[in-house]
């Protein structure tokens, strides 16, 4: 996939040539009278890429910016674009062809360095990346890029203690995300625990994660989860209900299950809670809690009728459905639960990738609390 338009590519790598060019007669002197005084590396080049062979051009235009040391700078700009179109090899073998240079500067060296970790990070060879950021993170200039880059790493291969370690390495050079990354990375570590039976330790690190940032709704669903197994069913729904308040986009997710840790008595208490919980926020609260209960199969239940009513008769986009005749609000709340057991619920506001799942750590694009509710977005 190209992040760049194929003319706007085009035009940024003829101008990049023209600046090896300008590299390659020396900035400054006078410009060659015509073409024939061009190197006929150059014009080789060109005849490659006119005929769309891109491995034979760029070994043309590398061995050009060989004869020239002051191309350094075009260098990485090459490497950059290409890294950014996807085509991560050529990107290699610029950086490498540039970490070849004996005479390299050793300014150019380290971000040549720099360059290639993200070269293999972006082609997925995390183990290469590792080595060359932690190389790179001794370089005070380049330490908080080489850090972050390597926490990345870290995150994709769920080394959850390794990527703790750094975030706390920049905490200490003040250029830390935010507290809830450190807190994410405790939960799950949490949940390697319990994975293992180890409840102990799980709810240290849980602990460890309410401690890191208040409030964090991940951390309370993870220690409902405990209490749950442990069968402490009270404290593991007031824990669920503590969840819900502090994030109201996992209602959708977890409302049924609140509901059936709670049993038929004291749904309606639950149900009126959680309406009277939403009527202090805004509409948009209120019309996440009808739909969640609307999806949960609740369309009927006498504590949600007043909210369903006010959903459906204030919403912009419902109110043509609703004119239709009030009558038909269980026909339409029914539609509507029938249509949200197949939508795609969820959507990473960072990068638009959307699910029917909820992750707190966006499978694309790496970002940590990125999931909103999307189809209710979508109806608003
Ligand atoms: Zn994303």
């Amino acid at each position: 996939m190209s992040d760049l338009p194929l003319l706007t590519w085009a035009l940024v790598l003829a101008a990049l040539v023209l600046g090896i060019l300008a590299g390659h007669f020396g900035w400054g002197k006078r410009w060659p009278g015509s073409l024939s005084k061009l190197h006929p590396d150059y014009l080789t080049g060109l005849d490659y890429l006119v005929t769309e062979q891109p491995d034979r051009a760029l070994d043309m235009f590398l061995k050009l910016m060989d004869t020239n040391a002051d191309t350094v700078e075009t260098h990485f700009a090459l490497g950059s674009l290409y890294r950014r179109r996807g085509e991560v090899e050529r990107a290699i073998r610029i950086h490498q062809n540039l970490l070849a240079r004996e005479e390299l500067a050793p300014e150019h060296r380290e971000q040549a360095l720099l360059a290639l970790a993200q070269d293999y990070l972006r082609a997925g060879v995390l183990d290469r990346a590792e080595g060359l950021f932690q190389q790179v993170s001794e370089v005070p200039r380049l330490r908080v890029s080489a850090l972050d880059a390597l926490r990345g790493v870290y995150e994709r291969q769920h080394d959850w203690q390794q990527a703790l370690g750094t975030y706390r390495q920049l905490a200490r050079i003040k250029a830390a995300p935010a507290a809830t990354v450190a807190a994410h990375y405790s939960c799950e570590l949490a949940i390697l625990a319990l994975d293992k039976g180890e409840i102990d330790n799980a709810s240290r690190l849980l602990r460890d994660a309410q401690a890191e940032a208040t409030p964090f709704p991940r951390a309370a669903l993870l220690r409902a989860q405990i209490a749950e197994r442990e069968g402490q069913i009270d404290l593991a729904a007031r824990l669920l209900r503590q969840a819900l308040t502090e994030s109201p986009t996992l209602l959708q997710e977890e409302l049924p299950h609140l509901l059936k840790l709670v049993g038929p008595a004291q749904r309606d208490t639950i149900l009126n809670e959680l309406v009277a919980q939403a009527e202090l926020h805004d509409f948009g609260e209120l019309k996440r809690l009808v739909f969640a209960a609307i999806a949960a199969d609740l369309a009927t239940a006498a504590p949600l009728r007043a909210s369903i009513e006010k959903v459906f008769s204030q919403d912009p986009t419902l109110q043509a459905v609703w004119n239709e005749g009030p009558a038909q609000s269980e026909r339409i709340a029914r539609e509507i639960g029938a249509l949200l057991a197949h939508a795609e619920k969820y959507r990473c506001n960072e990068c638009g990738f959307s699910g029917r799942s909820f992750y707190w750590h966006c499978p694309a694009c790496h970002a940590w609390d990125s999931f909103e509710a999307y189809a209710i977005v979508k109806l608003r």
